[in-house]
């Protein structure tokens, strides 16, 4: 028999501090019954993706909701993968996303009593609970080589048998203490597994808040708990800081499914209750006829800084996921346009088991709704903090008269039916550009229908009455008279009835104007334009349009 107490002394002499230090470090949290912690645990590797926000969402609403707390935890195991500046990207990527944090990793350091809140700073705690494993006889070292880990698949392969470090095939599970203080002392490097007692031909039954009712094959693996350097591995990782920190509800993504029969009985092993688990599916997107994955190698769009730099709103983006994610998400926004959005009840019960469908003309749909509700001084932030980054004239131009830039933007706004002409702050600077003299041009020409001297003749006539203080009724009746005056009905059903009769409607007229004054056939309301654009504008365009005619 191992002498597991020798065992645990000969690889952790350092760790004097035990579980129960632990269990009194970090206590049980003092919340209301039913409040649901939960974090979101992201690696960084310098690429934050719409998965991520999709998890933290789930679990933030989760959290929020039920008066619990949401943390942020750093998984920053893999050193392999990260990249420098990962963890500051990774923090203000989500901070750029509103993802409220209650406490965990900053860009200032820690905030919180349940940290260190990044994984490279928790290893001696994970070092604690590797211990206990040894004492209890559920964990070993083993110094398999590179080479021999290599063996072992070739030969599984041979003989078609299962991948992996297990039963026969981990040749260090059942050694003597003698042969690893020799290895010890050898200076050969190893990894601590867990000693499975699990075999696959038992089920486990097991219930995902999103997935449902499982049954899964019972894990039989000897999985690594630490790596040679002493870091953990995810699993480990997982099962220690969850409990440690005290989650309710992991929420991650499907990947982890496979794994989670082994995470189950570390939680076991570790004496620990485990969380409950919410699985979510991956995102999807249509490729021609048939549904993939979105794949970091293949989508922009999976990259959150794609947004940004494409101009949606933080809004837009938090609106169009609350759609994928609750299915009665958007019934609720018709039914409650100018509610905020906290105010919807989130439910995981509501969410898909298979996962999600992207789809980006979507996205931009629930955009226009969002930036129509916006107020335009909101609008004005944002489009200015947008064009600060990425459009240098357009910022230049809408910070040079913020009142100017501002009235713009308030057209066609705040009624029951708002204008819907963004999906992304890109669509400002063509939207408006007229209203700026040094980029208004005149791009489209009167239709050829028309005689140049009713165009002329409505020009000068309008000039003529043209009174800025006039309400838009008077406004409208003035420009009704020049139609009656030239022959165009200025009743368009006395047109419809009969349009032979005329020589247009008021609607051309109107439109005549709209070329002078916008240079386009379409634009926002005239009267609300030619306020924002002031007597003088309005007139030098007019002018300028007669010497063409
Ligand atoms: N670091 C893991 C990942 O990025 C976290 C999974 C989890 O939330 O537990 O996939």
């Amino acid at each position: 028999m191992l002498d597991t107490n020798a065992l645990a002394e000969l690889l952790f002499p350092h760790v004097t501090l035990t579980p129960e230090d632990m269990e009194a470090r970090f206590p049980v949290r003092n919340l209301p019954e039913g409040a649901v912690v939960s974090r979101m645990a992201p690696s960084p590797t310098g690429f934050v993706h719409l998965g991520n926000l999709v998890q933290g969402l789930t679990s933030e609403r989760m959290c929020h909701q039920s008066g619990g707390l949401l943390f942020l935890r750093v998984e920053d195991t893999d050193a392999k993968r990260e990249v420098p500046g990962a963890v500051q990207t990774l923090i203000e990527g989500l901070k750029h996303y509103d993802i409220n944090f209650d406490e965990g990793a900053t860009i200032d350091g820690d905030a919180g009593h349940y940290g260190p809140y990044r994984q490279r700073q928790r290893v001696e705690i994970y070092h604690v609970y590797a211990k206990q494993l040894v004492l209890q006889g559920q964990a070993y070292p083993c110094f398999c080589t590179e080479e021999e880990l290599a063996d072992i698949h070739a030969r599984q392969e041979a003989e078609k048998a299962n991948f992996g470090y297990f039963g026969k095939w981990a040749i260090w599970r059942d050694r003597s203490i003698e042969e690893i203080k020799e290895a010890i002392a050898n200076g050969m490097p190893y990894v601590l597994r867990f000693r499975s007692t699990g075999s696959i031909e038992n089920k486990i039954k097991f219930t995902d808040l999103i997935k449902g009712n499982l049954e899964l094959t019972e894990n039989d693996i000897d999985h690594v708990l630490l790596k040679s350097d002493g870091i953990p591995t995810y699993h480990f990782a997982h099962a220690v800081d969850d409990h440690l920190m005290r989650t309710t509800h992991v929420v991650r993504g499907d990947e982890w499914l496979p794994t989670l029969p082994f995470h189950l009985q570390l939680f076991r092993s570790l004496g620990f209750k485990p969380p409950k688990y919410l699985h979510i599916g991956p995102l999807m997107k249509m490729d021609g006829d048939s549904k993939r994955k979105l794949s970091k190698r293949k989508d922009p769009e999976l990259a959150l800084t794609y947004y940004r730099a494409a101009g949606f709103p933080v809004q837009s983006v938090y609106e169009y996921l609350m759609t994928v994610l609750n299915s009665n998400f958007e019934d609720w926004r018709r039914a409650n346009p100018d509610a905020p959005v906290d105010s919807f009840k989130f439910s995981h019960k509501k969410m898909n088991p298979a996962g999600s469908l992207f789809d980006e003309a979507k996205l931009r749909d629930v955009s226009k709704n969002v930036i129509s509700r916006m107020s335009a001084e909101r609008v004005y932030e944002e489009v200015v903090s947008f064009a600060k980054d990425y459009d240098k004239d357009l910022f230049d131009h809408l910070t040079a008269d913020p009142a100017y830039a501002k009235a713009i933007l308030a057209i066609g706004r705040g009624g029951k039916k708002p204008r819907k002409d963004f999906a992304v702050w890109a669509d400002v600077k063509p939207y408006l550009d007229f209203f700026y003299d040094d980029w208004f041009a005149v791009t489209d020409a009167y239709p050829a229908q028309f005689k140049k001297a009713d165009i002329k003749a409505v020009l000068d006539r309008f000039k003529a009455t043209f009174d800025p203080s006039d309400d838009s009724n008077l406004w409208f009746e003035k420009i009704k008279a020049i139609a009656d005056s030239l022959g165009f009905a200025s009743d368009m059903k006395a047109y419809r009835e009969n349009p032979g009769a005329f020589a247009g409607s008021i609607a051309d007229v109107s439109m005549f104007l709209r070329v002078a004054v916008t240079g386009r056939l379409n634009s926002p309301d005239m009267y609300a334009v030619m306020q924002v654009l002031g007597a003088d504008r309005v007139i030098a365009r007019i002018n300028a349009m007669l010497e063409t005619l």
